[in-house]
């Protein structure tokens, strides 16, 4: 088969397309083109990434290849960062000046008042300072229009903060709740880190779209907590990489199952950025492990986030008048072996290669 992009959107695909004159063209037998993938829990945080608006190019296209675009992720979502750092890198992605993924930023997080997790000790006092902790309804309300107004396209609660290795502090269900409807009210989706039964409980109650993580402390969370977040329409990103040497992994694997088999959504990703080890493998081992069939993991890559998105009818698919985003692959997933998705020879953003292997 062969796709061709036009103007950064599919405009063909087929074996035998009219091909334009003077179009790029790539050769790849035996590959397989899928849509592009997505990343749907990262973070720009690493202090790397800091002054993105005066930091040299190829240092910064070589970040973004490292981190990102030589995994074929085509949108990330920075679920928590310097927001105005993000802001300035996006900015700098957009114009074409550094290749890279589309970025959608939740900007500075909502924490509980009083209560930042204890594994942000280590970010400089200036960025903590900025973190919000609204202790009325009100001030979420001002925090989040604040984000919004600082160009951040979600919003992202701890309604339960991990305060120390074992405690955690729920945020209060009217301040989230609060956060939450002026987030809809702007049409922002809102992301949560829930923690535990108490933080998936605020998170229920406040309306929430997406837990950013499978809660890691399981226990408490029944089926009937699970039926009432599908009925809800929320959305699990596992991110069981991130817990694979936890005790409790199996648990943690088995509860993000359990809600795909009931009907829940899963959307692919992995934290990284905060894991500052970039590989993708350990992931999709996890997905395969906990019970997940290849075209499980590969709407979680492309068209359940684009649904999450409210962006199916634009992307998420490889077909004509959808955008020109491809990750494509030496091997098939369809071989069964998790790994055949770090596979990625080409990423291709809008019909434009940010990504080749050598
Ligand atoms: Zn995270």
């Amino acid at each position: 088969m062969t796709v061709v992009i036009r103007h950064g959107v599919i405009a063909e695909v087929g074996k035998h397309p009219r091909m334009p004159r003077d179009i790029e063209t790539i050769s790849c037998q035996g590959c397989v083109a899928l849509a592009g993938f997505w990343n749907a829990h990262v973070h720009f945080m690493e202090p790397k990434w800091n002054e993105a608006a005066n930091q040299p190019v190829d240092k910064l296209d070589r970040q973004m290849s490292e981190m990102l675009n030589r995994s074929g992720f085509t949108t990330v979502v920075d679920t928590g960062s310097d927001g105005e750092n993000t802001v300035a890198l996006r900015r700098r992605v957009q114009s074409g000046e550094v290749l890279g993924p589309r970025i959608i930023t939740a900007g500075i997080p909502l924490f509980p008042a009083h209560a930042l997790p204890y594994y942000l000790d280590v970010l400089p006092a200036d960025v903590k300072a900025k973190m919000a902790q609204p202790e009325t309804a009100a001030d979420a309300i001002i925090d989040v229009d604040n984000n919004r107004a600082a160009g951040y396209d979600i919003v992202k609660l701890f309604t339960g903060s991990i305060v120390s290795p074992d405690h955690i502090t729920p945020m209060k269900v009217s301040i989230a709740r609060a956060a939450v409807e002026e987030a809809h009210k702007h049409e922002q989706l809102v992301f949560a880190h829930s923690s535990n039964l108490e933080g998936t409980k605020v998170a229920i109650d406040a309306g929430v779209d997406v837990l950013a993580h499978t809660p890691e402390v399981t226990s408490g969370i029944d089926e009937t907590m699970l039926r009432r977040m599908i009925a809800q329409h929320m959305t699990i990103i596992p991110t069981l990489k991130l817990f694979s040497r936890d005790d409790n992994i199996a648990n943690i694997r088995g509860l993000a199952f359990r809600y795909h088999q009931l009907g829940g959504r899963l959307v692919y990703g992995t934290d990284t950025g905060f894991l500052q080890d970039y590989d993708q493998s350990e992931e999709f081992r996890q997905l395969v492990q906990a019970g997940l069939g290849f075209r499980d993991v590969l709407a979680m890559l492309t068209t359940a986030p684009a649904e999450l998105f409210h962006l199916s009818q634009r992307e998420g698919k490889v077909m004509p008048g959808m955008r020109g985003d491809l990750t494509i692959l030496s091997e098939d997933p369809a071989s069964g072996r998790p790994e055949a998705f770090t596979t990625v020879r080409y990423t291709i953003r809008g019909g434009k290669v940010i990504w080749r292997s050598n």
